[in-house]
């Protein structure tokens, strides 16, 4: 249920109707817009009495909210969340884009990716340290010593990691990362997400392959019921009966999240396409319909990356394609 506070009512009055809610055991989510206080109340609200709120002078209106995601619904929160990765601003107006190679190979690898994707304009890093692969024989990623690696070559380009998680037991090797990823094939490991609800870093939530949006948003509530808004959703392509890409990208994502929710989206062409001649494309596509944020992948040399080089672009492909998302971005603005 949201309660819409009345433009310039004093902060006693809402602090004491905040708690009148919390005496009847409820939780409240409270929202300060520029205009509008907004308090998203959250649990059992059948027993609030509506018509008895509705008749304050203070309220402007009461809605219930069926939704079964409270704290991600932008009814709760109107205003587009920032999040802020390490000091790079995504959301509400700000745009980044991440980019570096689907994993850390080696120093020179990372350190090289990461001064040329540095270079084009992108303002966060990303690779992979721990490697979700379909075959327990592929590379498996470098682990503790690929987040070693990504902190090195922040170290000397300042630019923010993001690097992806699989279990929680790994998550003290990630004090020093600045964005944890949550990858497609964890999106409902409930168990992972409760954990990092606990922590307060913030998180780039992964679409399933065969995830609705409805249940993206049921994901990111779980780290959001723990405490930890920090949540940015990645749209990276879903299974479809379509087999020339390797995923399906579902570009409707950005706008229909942008409705349903406050919270950041991003788009990652990389893994929706599987095809590094279609990322660009893709990439343009997705900024013009709105999006925070992109995921790209880029390698040094892409025939011989140890993961996902087919999709990964190369660093002057990469520069190219930073700089026609730089101008869609102009053109938007005017
Ligand atoms: C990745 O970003 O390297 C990755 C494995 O992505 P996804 O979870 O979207 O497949
Ligand atoms: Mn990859």
């Amino acid at each position: 249920m949201i309660t819409v506070i009345r433009p310039g009512t004093k902060e006693e009055q809402i602090d004491s109707l905040i708690h009148w809610f919390r005496e009847q055991g409820l939780d409240v989510h409270i929202s300060k817009g520029e205009v509008h206080t907004v308090l998203g109340i959250i649990g059992d609200t059948a027993k609030v009495d509506t018509d008895l709120l509705e008749g304050l002078e203070m309220v402007e209106m009461v809605q219930r909210v069926s939704d079964p995601f409270k704290k991600a619904n932008r009814k709760f929160h109107p205003e587009d969340s920032v999040i802020d990765c390490g000091g790079v601003k995504i959301g509400g107006g700000h745009f980044a884009i991440m980019a570096g190679p689907c994993s850390v190979e080696s120093e020179e690898q990372i350190t090289l990716v990461a001064n040329e994707v540095k270079k084009a304009g992108a303002t966060i890093l990303r690779g992979g340290a721990f490697k979700p692969r379909t075959s327990p024989y592929d590379f498996q990623g470098l682990k503790a010593e690929g987040i070693e690696l990504l902190l090195e070559a922040k170290k000397q380009t300042g630019m923010p990691i993001i690097t992806e998680i699989m279990n929680a037991n790994h998550l003290p090797l990630f004090e020093k990362v600045d964005v944890i990823q949550v990858g497609a094939r964890n999106m409902q490991n409930f168990e992972l997400l409760k954990e990092l609800g606990r922590t307060n870093k913030p998180v780039l939530l992964k679409r399933g392959l065969a995830n609705s949006l409805k249940e993206l948003l049921m994901s990111a509530e779980y780290i959001m019921a723990g405490g930890n808004e920090n949540i940015m959703l990645c749209e990276r392509g879903i299974r479809t009966f379509e087999t020339y890409t390797r995923n399906t990208l579902d570009l409707s994502a950005v706008p229909v999240l942008k409705e349903l929710t406050h919270l950041p989206v991003i788009i990652d062409p990389s893994h929706a396409t599987g095809k590094a001649s279609l990322v660009p494309s893709m990439a343009v596509a997705a900024v013009a319909a709105g999006a925070d944020g992109l995921m790209i992948e880029v390698h040094n040399d892409p025939k011989k990356a140890l993961c996902d080089g087919a999709q990964s672009l190369t660093p002057a492909q990469f520069e190219k394609l930073a700089k026609r998302v730089e101008k869609i971005r102009t053109a938007l603005e005017d």
